[in-house]
């Protein structure tokens, strides 16, 4: 038997408690036309459990020693295949549309996972990944509560989160410091009111929540001067924390049809 050492720097927190890997994958719901992608299998805990239900998945890990285990428990199975690459610098692009995401995601990398994520949203079907409970927190946020900000504005223009529920460090081995959730990520419908130029959008809210505590007027600089504040609904103290996703919206149509940028 191969033994691993968890590695710290790759974020290892491998799940052993059966009834949490039951509930995860009953509550994905794993069909059999399914083209899932799985990131960070590890010791392949989700996925020994979903390769007889989907009919594909793909396994991106980092972890070299990981990959070799893998490869050698799943060689048999052909609708089973592990890429070894950082998913950060993962090519989604040449996937083909319709992927499902599942992954007990490493903490130190899920904000600029879920950022990454974004850049897809018309690729995939649902995301169903495991954070800790606090990146959910601030992904699932409304205006006016101290965890709204960049990652809730920009996640809640594309996709709609759903929290699905809560883990404890004991379900892991090594143990984690703090609680996980399991959450649910779906892209909104296509035809949703999206930015005229999300580019635009993106600068905007960066801007806007790059000083939390500071006024609007102030954080968006010589921009917050082209603003029509009356016309916008805009009382002039606003702070980017009281602005929910439609008014960013509006805001950044409002500098898009400006052709300020
Ligand atoms: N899925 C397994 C489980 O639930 O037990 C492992 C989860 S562990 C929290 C995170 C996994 O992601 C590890 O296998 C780790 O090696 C892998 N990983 C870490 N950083 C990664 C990266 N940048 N790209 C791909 N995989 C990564």
């Amino acid at each position: 038997m191969v033994v691993h050492k968890a590695r710290k720097r790759f974020g290892q927190n491998f799940l052993v408690d059966d009834s949490v890997i039951h509930n995860i994958i009953s509550t994905f719901k794993p069909m059999k036309h399914d083209y899932v992608v799985e990131i960070g299998p590890g010791l392949s805990a989700i996925t020994e459990p979903l390769i007889h239900s989907v009919n594909e998945l793909l396994c991106i890990e980092i972890d070299r020693d990981l990959v070799k285990i893998l490869e050698h428990k799943f060689s048999k199975y052909k609708n089973v295949r592990i890429i070894e690459s950082d998913v950060l610098n993962f090519d989604f692009n040449t996937l083909n549309i319709g992927i499902r995401l599942i992954g007990n995601l490493p903490y130190n990398i899920s904000t600029q996972l879920l950022f990454k994520i974004m850049e897809f949203s018309d690729q995939i079907i649902d995301a169903h990944f495991m954070l800790q409970r606090e990146v959910v927190d601030r992904m699932i946020a409304q205006p006016s509560s101290s965890d709204y900000g960049r990652l809730s504005v920009m996640l809640q223009e594309c996709y709609e989160i759903e929290r699905l529920f809560d883990i404890r460090p004991d379900s892991f081995n090594p143990m984690p410091k703090v609680f996980s959730s399991f959450v649910r990520i779906k892209p909104l419908s296509f035809n949703r009111v999206r930015p005229k130029n999300y580019n635009i959008f993106k600068q905007l809210v960066t801007r806007a929540f790059s000083q939390k505590r500071k006024i609007l007027k102030n954080s968006l600089g010589e921009w917050s001067k082209h603003l029509d504040w009356e016309a916008l609904d805009l009382n002039s103290q606003i702070r980017a924390e009281n602005l929910s996703v439609s008014k960013f919206i509006m805001i950044s149509d409002f500098l898009h049809n400006k052709g300020l940028m």
